[in-house]
């Protein structure tokens, strides 16, 4: 056996790695993540490296190889638990070492850190007037020198920078005091700290018997060494963000750190200013417009242990603490817990993996679970824990869902309907705020009719076909293709044909509708730039529009008081894309948004605009029944083997040539259906997007409930890529449990 070393974790040094031998006494031992004593340059020097990595095949001639010489004993260091993790991570999501290091190790480069040095006098009073008196007799003494001494008289410290800037003393001087032996130059690393520190203590909460229960459960499975993953389900509002504190405290008395990943776009400031309060300093946050220098800087200190809440989106999961006692994830069905890039590692997955091998607990929480963890928490893998009210015991505001199709036979062409133009123009005379949501998610060119609300879906796959050149409908997972049809199958009606709506042109419906109205529009358009969108969000927070049009970005994680009325334009939308997801997502999103309206003192009204009232995405979204929805959805996926009822693996497959790319898809789906016939494989067919920049893709989606198989197939798969020359031109990548469509 062999073992590939690797001496110094910065990420430059990621790619150098050296090999030794693993000698029979140390098999039993030597794991991916040990730090172990290898010989160095010459033999002679002895240093401490990391294995990343083991083989059986030597890279150079066997007998030029040394052996390593033990295994370090120290203090079990944070980077092998975390080279053990990109380890797991390279079996679970398929993707090489080094690539799983740097997810792990995700530092850009070591920067230069800004050294703040201080300058400390060591001569008493009495050496310093001598000293002084000396000075003062010569001649042409310095002026530099007089001013600095007589200074240090005064003032025992001072930094550096004051005597260089402020005096404009040079800094040679400074150093001949040193050489003297009257000052020491001390230099301590400034950490650059994002965090504001100008804050009022939090006042002190009473938890509710629901929060009490669900926290006093984790604690004691924590204080019995019991290491579970709990999922905090619970509405917005209703307590879930104190009961993290709750065990944040409680992990951090007991000499442990804590992670607490929240989706970037519910990173807001308000949220982070509660967990400040009540613990200040000990918090830390990470973000993607943080520099590679402030992000270095966040890890050091969490390795050393001056912070020890780290608070970010997905990448905060791999912070090095040494101590970890809990990580949590807030909303955790969020799909940006996956990676969209390799590895495609999900972070809750991962979570889970860290957490058992540092001996940590898991918290997911959320309002609307993922269908994947609740049915764990319906299986005892994790531990169910309900909040079932609001905290402030506000009633949940009234929905109601207007049938477009009705408007439509009734003679309403526009894309408000009447039910909404009326209860709109209510609020705008008691002046309530509106916020009008268009849901955009999935428009990728779906085919339904107007007069029926029916949608043209794949036989075999039961999800929405798509729209392509030529007037050809095609299902992204099996293939299947067929015509677009003329007249609806369904009524016969010709109103059948693609939907296309932006948040512009209901922009423009809005302002001809109610001229007098301030109206702000919020899309990937008008919030370009760092802060747009904080901006938009900021103006209509203080009052300065009556109406805020947007897409998803306007439901998540913001809270706007005044607002009492949402309109949802087009609530099916979401339901329509080809991705079996789709149901969810329209549920989520649906309640998300119904959430917005009577935060305030005044209870809200919901309007969901839809094609098909009767779907049970939408229904239970009306009635805000989480339960109702889940009990549907989980039938669908039983039914059709989407996950969590069985694992899928997606291969994705690409090349220049759509030829080779062909070729080498047809192979690998013979070679699947050849060598594990036990695995239900679809396609191969063309991606989404069947073609990128001279590049041609083609899926494959492999199924089965034992996700072991599916990194069997995976392996299998990589290696054939790997011997046959015929495919050195071709990409495969893999993605498990997708998330999205390729
Ligand atoms: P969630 O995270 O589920 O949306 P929060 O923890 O943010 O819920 O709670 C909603 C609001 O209720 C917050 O303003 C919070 O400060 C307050 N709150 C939470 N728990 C209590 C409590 N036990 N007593 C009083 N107020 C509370
Ligand atoms: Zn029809
Ligand atoms: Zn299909």
């Amino acid at each position: 056996m062999y073992g590939d070393v690797i001496i110094d974790i910065s990420l430059e040094k990621l790619d150098k790695t050296f090999q030794y031998e693993i000698p029979e006494h140390l098999r039993e031992t030597v794991q991916i993540g040990s730090r172990v004593v290898i010989p160095f340059g010459n033999g002679k020097r002895r240093i401490t490296g990391y294995v990343v990595d083991m083989s059986t095949e030597p890279k150079i001639d066997a007998g030029r190889i040394k052996p390593i010489l033990g295994v370090s004993k120290d203090s079990i260091a944070v980077e092998s638990q975390l080279i053990a993790l990109a380890a797991w991570i390279r079996r679970n999501y398929g993707c090489t070492m080094n690539q799983a290091l740097k997810t792990v190790i995700p530092i850009k480069k070591k920067e230069a850190g800004k050294e703040k040095k201080t300058v400390t006098f060591l001569l008493t009073q009495e050496q310093a007037r001598d000293e002084l008196s000396t000075l003062l007799a010569r001649k042409r003494h310095s002026q530099a020198k007089e001013k600095l001494l007589r200074t240090l008289m005064e003032r025992s410290t001072l930094p550096w920078e004051d005597i260089t800037g402020k005096m404009q003393i040079p800094a040679t001087v400074i150093r001949d005091f040193e050489k003297n032996g009257w000052v020491r130059i001390d230099a301590e690393r400034a950490y650059r700290n994002p965090v504001p520190m100008t804050l009022e203590k939090e006042r002190p909460i009473v938890l509710s018997p629901a929060q009490s229960e669900a926290v006093s459960r984790i604690t004691q499975d924590m204080e019995a060494g019991r290491l579970g993953t709990y999922l905090l389900y619970g509405v917005t509002g209703s307590g879930k963000t104190q009961v993290y504190m709750e065990l944040i405290a409680k992990t951090l008395a007991d000499g442990k750190s804590a992670i607490v990943l929240i989706p970037e776009i519910a990173l807001t400031y308000q949220t982070l200013m509660r967990f400040y309060q009540r613990f200040g300093k000990q918090v830390s946050i990470m973000n993607s417009r943080m520099s590679p220098g402030e992000r270095f800087d966040q890890y050091e200190r969490a390795k050393k242990g001056d912070i020890r809440i780290m608070i970010g989106p997905r990448s905060a999961l791999f912070t090095p603490f040494s101590d970890l006692g809990i990580i949590i994830i807030d909303e955790e069905h969020e799909p940006s817990y996956k990676s969209e890039t390799v590895p495609r590692y999900h972070a809750r997955e991962t979570a889970i993996a860290r957490a058992k091998m540092q001996g940590a607990s898991v918290v997911l929480g959320s309002a609307t679970p993922s269908v994947e963890s609740f049915a764990k928490a319906k299986s005892g893998e994790y531990t169910l824990l309900t909040l079932p009210d609001r905290i402030s015991g506000r009633t949940l505001p009234t929905c109601e869902i207007v049938d477009l199709r009705a408007e439509l036979r009734q003679g309403n062409r526009s894309i408000l309907s009447r039910r909404l133009q009326e209860l709109m123009a209510d609020r705008l005379q008691k002046k309530e705020q509106i916020m009008l949501f268009v849901n955009r998610r999935g428009l990728a060119g779906f085919v339904s009719c107007r007069a029926c609300g029916h949608v043209i879906k794949c036989p075999h796959c039961d999800v929405s076909l798509s729209l392509h050149r030529g007037d050809v409908l095609r299902c992204h997972y099996c293939g299947y293709e067929t015509r677009k049809p003329v007249v609806c199958p369904s009524c016969g009606s010709k109103y059948i044909g693609g939907f296309k709506a932006g948040t512009q042109k209901f922009e423009e419906v809005v302002r001809q509708t109610f001229p007098m109205a301030r109206v702000l529009r919020m899309d990937t358009d008008t919030t370009r730039g760092k802060n747009g969108h904080q901006e938009i969000l900021d103006a209509f927070r203080r009052g300065q529009a009556d109406i805020l049009i947007g897409t998803q970005m306007i439901v998540k994680g913001h809270d706007f008081p005044n607002v009492t009325l949402v309109g949802v334009l087009a609530a099916d939308l979401s339901l329509n894309s080809s991705d079996f997801h789709s149901g969810e997502r329209t549920f989520q999103l649906l309640t998300q948004a119904a959430g917005r309206a009577g935060r305030g003192d005044i209870p809200g009204n919901v309007v969901m605009q839809t094609y098909q009232p009767t779907h049970y995405s939408i229904l239970a979204a009306k009635d805000q029944d989480y339960e109702a929805f889940y009990e549907e959805e989980i039938a669908y996926r039983e039914l059709m083997d989407y996950p969590p009822a069985a694992h899928m693996l997606l291969i994705l497959i690409t090349s220049e040539k759509e030829e080779e790319a062909d070729r080498c898809a047809k192979a690998l789906a013979d070679l699947i259906e050849e060598k594990a016939p036990q695995i239900r494989c679809l396609g191969p067919s063309d991606a989404v997007v069947a073609k990128v920049r001279d590049i041609y893709k083609k899926v494959i989606y492999c199924k089965h409930k034992d996700y072991e198989q599916l990194i069997e197939i995976k392996d299998r798969v990589a290696q054939t890529i790997q011997a046959d020359a015929g495919f050195a031109k071709v990409m495969v990548w893999f993605d498990f449990d997708p998330m999205n469509q390729a």
